[in-house]
């Protein structure tokens, strides 16, 4: 029997944590283990919005993939994944192609647009290292052009943020805490800065805690952070976003949308069904009808029995994936029974800049401020530690002073 092949597609949380797991259910030489990833680094997506912002440097998101995988056991390819062609097999990529007996989907989120005019054209999205940076670099180029031109209007500060999920929250809080460098640096008054989140619920972080939104948005408006609720934004210009049916106009040089996502169009493309831009999968987390493809992380739908509605899709879900979809491949291969996907909820801690940060934990325990932004640190080092070790939470770690 030839050596069967497994094929990793994505090196984000749940194609790295799906690969480590291989390396730990199979035996060297047992199977042929192939993980694909259009970069030679894997991306704290956590904490994008703080590379975007510029409260962090991008080198400390990124970490190398051959520095936290075995490459005695694991065959990297870096390279773009273009299409799956499941009929046949095989993942078509920009420079080759792959055969796989098993197929590991983990290609992460693309912003979801819901074909609101000029927002795919106009609007930034948080969505990797690359369109993060780009977010910074621009924010801080409207502070120089504000400084350097003549009668530059007061539009070049100010910044739209669309969407008050956790990654707009998360977004306008270190935004709180970069604005102020900024303005010293370029000698601009923190006044002329505006930060305007716009949400369509009447409610920040719809369907979150009330008393933990309440302090979150105190927290970002006591910094400074503007918001318009109840309000949905209806188009993107170059330099403005409508609001609303009374079509309110808002001037702003930076637009950046955090309004929603959806599976990467990969997915679609390649055949499979999109319920709500995502594939709902099977409790085992197969792709229904294909019997030898999971699809993992922001690219699925994992349904909660209890209330009939799917999890939400975060870092956390697509780790604990990641064990459920390696068990399930060894199974398959060996006999047995399937494992059901099992969730187990850890809680939710967002940050909200600095110091700040608020969440709940366990059974509910909720944290506000420096306790809370201490939890969220544990978080992150948790993940390192699963990830690469001691090693590599001394070279990453949020513990660090620097
Ligand atoms: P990703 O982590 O997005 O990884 C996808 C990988 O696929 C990437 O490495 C990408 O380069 C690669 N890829 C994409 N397209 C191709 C291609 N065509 N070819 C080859 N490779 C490709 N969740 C939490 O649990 N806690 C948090 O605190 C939290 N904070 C967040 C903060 C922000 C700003 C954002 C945006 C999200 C946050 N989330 C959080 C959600 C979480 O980041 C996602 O649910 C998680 O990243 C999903 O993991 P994934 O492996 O499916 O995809
Ligand atoms: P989301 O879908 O959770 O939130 C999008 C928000 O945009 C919603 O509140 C929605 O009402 C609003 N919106 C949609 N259309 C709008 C419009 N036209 N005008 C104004 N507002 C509009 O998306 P997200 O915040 O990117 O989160 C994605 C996933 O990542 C979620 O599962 C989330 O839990 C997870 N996440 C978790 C954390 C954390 O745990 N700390 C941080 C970031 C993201």
């Amino acid at each position: 029997m030839n050596t069967p092949r497994i094929v990793v597609l994505g090196a984000g949380y749940a194609g790295m944590m799906t690969t480590k797991r291989l390396t730990q259910q199979f035996a060297p030489g047992e199977v042929e283990i192939t993980l694909v990833n259009k970069h030679n680094y894997h991306y704290q997506t956590t904490w994008l919005h703080e590379v975007a912002a510029g409260t962090i440097d991008v080198n400390r998101s990124r970490i190398m993939i051959e520095d936290v995988i075995d490459t005695k056991r694991v065959h990297f390819v870096q390279d773009t994944v273009v299409k799956i062609n499941k009929d046949e097999k095989k993942v078509q990529l920009e420079n080759g192609e792959l055969d796989y007996d098993f197929l590991v989907i983990g290609l992460g989120f693309e912003k979801a647009t819901f074909g609101i005019p000029g927002m795919q054209e106009n609007a930034f999205s948080i969505q990797s290292v690359d369109t993060s940076r780009m977010i910074r670099d621009h924010i801080e180029y409207q502070f120089a052009r504000y400084k350097y031109e003549e009668d530059a209007s007061d539009d070049l500060l100010t910044i739209i943020v669309g969407g008050a999920g956790f990654t707009g929250i998360e977004f306008v809080g270190e935004l709180a805490e970069r604005v102020p460098v900024l303005c010293k640096k370029y000698d601009i008054p923190r006044h002329k800065v505006k930060i305007i989140n716009v949400e369509a619920m009447d409610t920040v972080l719809p369907g979150f805690d009330e008393e933990l939104v309440d302090y979150a948005k105190r927290s970002l408006t006591a910094r400074g952070v503007q918001f318009k609720l109840g309000t949905m934004i209806k188009e993107v210009k170059e330099d403005a976003v409508i609001l609303g049916d009374e079509k309110e106009e808002i001037k702003a040089a930076t637009i950046v949308w955090t309004g929603g996502v959806q599976a990467n169009s990969i997915v679609g493309e390649s055949g499979f069904e999109l319920t709500k831009g995502k594939v709902n999968v099977e409790p085992t987390l197969k792709a229904p009808g294909h019997d030898d493809v999971f699809i993992l992380g922001d690219c699925a739908w994992v349904m909660n029995k209890e209330t009939g509605r799917p999890y939400p899709p975060t870092a956390q879900i697509a780790m604990q994936e990641a064990d459920t979809c390696a068990h399930n491949i060894r199974t398959m291969m060996y006999g047995g029974t399937l494992e059901e996907f099992q969730f187990d909820d850890k809680g939710t801690v967002a940050s909200l800049g600095g110091k700040e940060a608020m969440g709940k934990i366990f059974d509910g325990y909720k944290l506000y401020g420096v306790q809370a932004k201490a939890m969220k640190n544990v978080i992150d080092d948790r993940y390192l530690f699963l990830l690469g070790g001691p090693k590599l939470v001394l070279k990453k770690g949020k513990f660090r002073p620097f």
